[in-house]
């Protein structure tokens, strides 16, 4: 079954679509964290940044700035939260990879983003060592 997404890169269901090309489909989150909030998907149907081809996300990211850059010229905000979540874990809900672009204004208290942690230097250094041994780059 497609997901909701991809019936609304179809155009079988109703969104507020604010622009679109071949590779992506920007539209108003249903939902808005704030005014503005759009959501950035691609038009094929990736679960998540795991699954996507990399061409395909740059397409993705290329027009996520075009909307960035659109919201701040056009609405002004303080600023903008690009949020991407992977996973029932991460908050992810909708199974179709998309980008949150969120603008933002002093003291909205529109998103809660992380607690900073602490972590003993030798625990970054192993869980950097980790990283890098999957990307296999050492
Ligand atoms: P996430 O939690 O990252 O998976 O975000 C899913 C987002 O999709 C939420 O912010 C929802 O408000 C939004 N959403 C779900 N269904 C629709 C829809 N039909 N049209 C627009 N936004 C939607």
């Amino acid at each position: 079954v497609p997901t909701i997404f991809s019936r609304i890169a179809r155009h079988e269901i109703p969104a507020v679509i604010v622009a679109e090309d071949d590779a992506a489909v920007a539209f108003m989150d249903i939902a808005p964290a704030s005014r503005g909030h759009v959501l950035v998907i691609a038009r094929e149907e990736y679960p998540d940044i795991g699954s996507i081809p990399p061409a395909t996300w740059l397409r993705v990211m290329a027009l996520t700035q075009r909307v960035a850059q659109a919201i701040q010229r056009g609405l002004a905000p303080d600023g903008i939260n690009i949020v991407q979540n992977n996973g029932a874990a991460a908050g992810q809900t909708v199974f179709h990879l998309h980008v949150h672009v969120i603008p933002r204004w002093a003291d909205d208290g529109a998103l809660a983003l992380w607690r900073p942690g602490a972590m003993m230097p030798e625990q970054l250094d192993a869980v950097a060592r980790q990283i890098r041994a999957a990307l296999g780059d050492d």
